[in-house]
């Protein structure tokens, strides 16, 4: 009998039912019986589509209204001090949105990817109790349909790990508190069946883990198999190798480790530990996280290596990951390129092609439908190896022989030129880039997209629109100006649709965080720019000012982190392709006339990799690439980049070798603190530290912004700083940005006249 694997299934809904639901239960329009009805519904409709897929190990538990770590801080009850009082689905909310009492818990980004979880707020003051009703109910929901699931739980070492202390100390230091609350739910747990598999992840073994941590493994996994007979566990890593720790837990009495052979390819250095102790090993090897279809040929080849070692009838065939970060069905791609279409494969796609490996891998005969199935995957797969969608000679060469890695001159020639050209002040104001994305601008794209307005009536909109940023900007005296960015939609769509070998899907939602989806482009061959790109909107803007007008690019490596990217070509080979791209636009706007020339890299730090030791390797590509795409422009050309970060103590020699010549950051809410490490460490390349957030719709007085702007020249002198916001203003009103912006040339006014 084959045994398949499935870590945890996508939940939002294959048309976001999830989402829709939640909205108007936020909004009051729903009740929340509602959003237990659509829930239900959904948990339901998922465990089917895996059974009927033949999936073998079906997650329960692996929803979540909001967020699992949330639902885990829960759980254990650690419940923040402020939220005292409120109860179930209140108290749920609370905690993850806020309300008007208090602000909400803190999100980040979970490991390497786009889904951002809730990080628990921990403390000497709590008082952690167990509340398992949602684990035992989700069980208990499965089998009454007759579906008997697996149980999927955060492990608590990866919950400490994650987790913050509001007070002084280490998170660590409630191992001894929450472990009991654990083993008390692996026991009420073990009531429920005669015999239950429980997945227990600990995706913070793959960081590389300290000794400290490492040193808990033992004891935790000791004690959580010592719970009950009835209890198979699994222990579960994702996104890289976890070596260390998997050291360790064989020594435990789990009954399996699951592993990612896709991302962790130093995992199968574990294979013979595996074998000696005689573990299940629970074989991630269809991509979890990406929408290629799986070659099931290789996939293969690579289960029969592993099974040279481990035992096959102890390999169980699994996803590499949670599919959570992968669209749900290619079945509402309507209007995608047929061809196209045949190389990818979602969420529910994904289950087919497990059931198929792993029918494969243990020899069972194939039905006439798998049979097909797995032809028609050769020939998917061979389709895409030769297809000239894919594969552009012209890109490959003109990417091989690049010999212009940089632009010419040194940051002070460069700089001094600039100065002469360009001519601007100290604290030379600005803004980021986008301006209100208005109803109406929205509408045309909307319109343009769908047919109902010609490119002439579009083109003259936007021009309006972008008359009337100029108007603004002149009015209110800024000096180097911007269009507006209406055209955008988003920064980094824009650039995939113009751009050859990007795709886009019509229905690819993945979950972001809470109720927020994000539809990603996809790069699935060589990337060539067959026309600029910008250069009509940046020019047009130019022709109708007499000031600097900044042009604005995303440069290649946001462009990358933010896309699904192919997985027949190596990152660091595609970010290439996007760099020559991007340094084709630039030379063009010069060309054009075009004189500051701004390559936002919003998601520079976003690529880093979970592993300290490849962190070199990233930064020299990375770094590569900005440097590729912004070689052609001429050493007055000056150039900008703007990262949404506030954080760059770890990484300002990497931002530093960049070499652009002035760089925007997200300073507003951290003072000054966090532009030391700029004089600490000599940085001598110009800097705008954002004086306000534009993530509030709190409108800064002047005197606030004044303080800001001192605060900032206690670190840096005012030759070497720009004034602007923290961000793009696309998400903020006009009656925000307006007032805001005037406050912030007021602010400047005032501080010059002083130094004067
Ligand atoms: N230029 C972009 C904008 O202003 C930058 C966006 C971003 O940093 N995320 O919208
Ligand atoms: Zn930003």
């Amino acid at each position: 009998m084959s045994k398949n694997y499935v870590v945890g299934f996508p939940r939002i809904g294959e048309q976001r039912e999830l989402k829709k639901i939640l909205e108007l239960f936020w909004s009051k329009k729903a009740d929340f019986s509602e959003v237990e009805k659509v829930a239900s519904e959904l948990k339901s409709r998922h465990w089917n589509y895996q059974k009927e897929a033949g999936i073998d190990f079906i997650a329960s538990n692996d929803f979540s209204l909001y967020d699992n770590m949330l639902d885990t801080a829960v759980m254990l009850g650690a419940i923040p001090k402020r939220f005292a009082g409120l109860s179930d689905e209140t108290l749920y909310f609370a905690m993850a949105r806020g309300n008007n009492k208090s602000v909400a818990m803190e999100m980040t980004k979970w490991f390497n990817t786009n889904y951002h979880y809730i990080v628990p707020e921990l403390s000497k003051e709590d008082n952690f109790i167990l509340n398992s009703t949602k684990v035992m109910n989700e069980y208990k929901e499965a089998k009454a349909q007759g579906i008997t699931t697996k149980i999927n739980l955060i492990g608590p070492i990866t919950f400490l790990g994650l987790s913050k202390r509001v007070d002084r100390g280490d998170t660590y230091a409630f191992f001894g508190k929450i472990l009991p609350l654990y083993e008390q739910l692996l026991e009420e747990i073990s009531e429920l069946d005669e015999e239950i598999t429980i997945q227990i992840d600990e995706p913070i073994f793959v960081k590389g883990v300290e000794p400290k941590v490492l040193s808990l493994i033992k004891p935790c996994y000791d004690a959580l198999c010592k719970v009950s007979d009835k209890l198979k566990i699994i222990v579960t890593t994702y996104f890289e190798h976890s070596n260390e720790a998997t050291k360790v837990l064989i020594h435990t009495p789990v009954w399996g480790v699951g592993l990612d052979f896709m991302y962790g390819e130093k995992n199968l250095e574990s294979l013979d530990l595996i074998k000696n102790a005689n573990k299940k090993l629970i074989a991630g090897v269809l991509d979890g996280r990406n929408i290629w279809k799986n070659n099931i040929e290789e996939t293969v080849t690579l289960l029969e290596k592993i099974a040279q070692t481990v035992k096959r009838e102890n390999v169980i065939v699994s996803s590499s990951s949670s599919l959570l970060h992968t669209p749900f069905s290619l079945k509402y791609e309507e209007k995608m390129n047929p061809e196209i279409k045949n190389w990818l494969s979602y969420a529910v796609e994904k289950l087919d092609e497990i059931n198929l490996i792993s029918k494969v891998f243990q020899g069972e005969a194939l039905g006439e439908k798998e049979q097909k199935a797995f032809e028609a995957n050769k020939s998917a797969n061979k389709s895409r190896k030769n297809s000239t969608r894919i594969h552009n000679k012209a890109v490959q060469n003109r990417v091989k022989n690049i010999v212009k890695f940089e632009r010419e001159g040194a940051y002070e020639e460069r700089i001094a030129l600039q100065h002469k050209v360009l001519n601007y002040k100290p604290l030379v104001t600005t803004t980021i880039g986008s301006f209100p994305q208005t109803q109406e601008v929205r509408k045309a794209r909307r319109d343009l997209k769908n047919g109902s307005i010609d490119d002439k009536t579009y083109t003259n909109e936007m021009f309006q629109y972008i008359d009337d940023c100029l108007a603004f900007q002149e009015e209110c005296g800024l000096e180097v100006l911007v269009h507006g960015e209406p055209e955008r939609n988003d920064m980094v769509e824009y650039f995939g649709e113009q751009l050859q070998g990007y795709g886009f899907s019509q229905n690819g939602w993945v979950q972001s965080y809470g109720s927020r989806c994000v539809k990603p482009p996809f790069i699935y061959g060589d990337i060539s720019r067959p026309k600029p790109m910008t250069v009509e909107w940046i020019t047009y803007a130019q022709n109708r000012t007499e000031k600097i007008m900044k042009g604005m690019l995303t440069g290649p490596v946001t462009i990358l982190n933010w896309s699904f990217v192919r997985d027949d070509l190596e990152r660091s080979k595609v970010s290439k392709q996007i760099a020559v791209a991007i340094c084709d636009e630039v030379d063009d706007l010069q060309k054009a006339g075009i004189k500051i020339i701004q390559v936002d890299e919003a998601a520079f730090k976003e690529g880093y990799p979970l592993r300290a030791t490849d962190i070199p390797r990233y930064e020299n590509w990375a770094v590569r690439d900005f440097k590729i795409a912004v070689s052609s422009a001429y050493k007055e050309t000056q150039i900008h980049t703007h990262m949404c970060y506030s954080e760059f103590n770890d990484i300002i020699r990497t931002i530093e070798a960049m070499d652009a010549d002035v760089i925007s950051i997200e300073t507003a809410r951290s003072g000054n603190e966090l532009l030391k490490i700029f004089a600490q460490v000599g940085y001598k390349q110009e800097v705008g530290p954002g004086v306000y957030d534009i993530h509030s719709p709190r409108i800064p007085s002047v005197e606030e912004i004044v303080v800001q702007i001192k605060k900032l020249l206690e670190v840096l002198p005012q030759e070497q700083l720009w004034i602007n916001p923290d961000c793009g203003l696309k998400t903020r009103k006009w009656e925000e940005v307006k007032p805001s912006l005037e406050n912030m040339v007021k602010a400047v006014k005032i501080v010059r006249e002083e130094l004067a």
